[in-house]
């Protein structure tokens, strides 16, 4: 896909990807429906040098996840949106958000992960690995 760029939703914070994504998938867990406020989340994943913050500032939260791994949720300062999020679980990695970026219609999720946690409504594609927990 070459490059990608993103932004929050008031657009002080930009950032652009390179390259592709190491993993993309579906996340139906619980941290992921409080993050986004969404039924589930559509998440890829790139190597910490994929990823370059252009502008704005960003504040950060520490949790600790279900998996017992520590993650920290980056997000615009001033309009609150996720701009990526960084797992002890996965070093060197940053999650994005897809709708984050500006045009995500290249993803191609792989995997669909916490399904037992999936709202009744929300169709799961066939084609796509089931995880039930991981
Ligand atoms: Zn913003
Ligand atoms: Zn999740």
């Amino acid at each position: 896909m070459g490059e990608n760029t993103g932004k929050c939703l008031c657009g002080d914070v930009t950032f652009q990807v390179t390259g592709e994504p190491v993993m993309q998938g579906n996340c139906h867990c619980n941290d992921c429906k409080k993050n986004t406020g969404a039924a589930f989340a559509t998440i890829l994943f790139f190597k910490d040098e994929q990823v370059n913050v252009l502008s704005g500032e960003t504040s950060s939260f520490q949790y600790i996840a279900d998996s017992g791994n520590k993650k920290t949720k980056e997000f615009c300062s001033k309009c609150g949106s996720l701009v990526y999020g960084i797992n002890t679980g996965r070093p060197g990695i940053k999650s994005i958000y897809i709708g984050v970026l500006d045009d995500g219609s290249f993803a191609s999720p792989q995997f669909n992960v916490y399904t037992t946690r999936a709202l009744p409504f929300v169709p799961i594609d066939a084609v796509c690995i089931r995880i039930s927990s991981a």
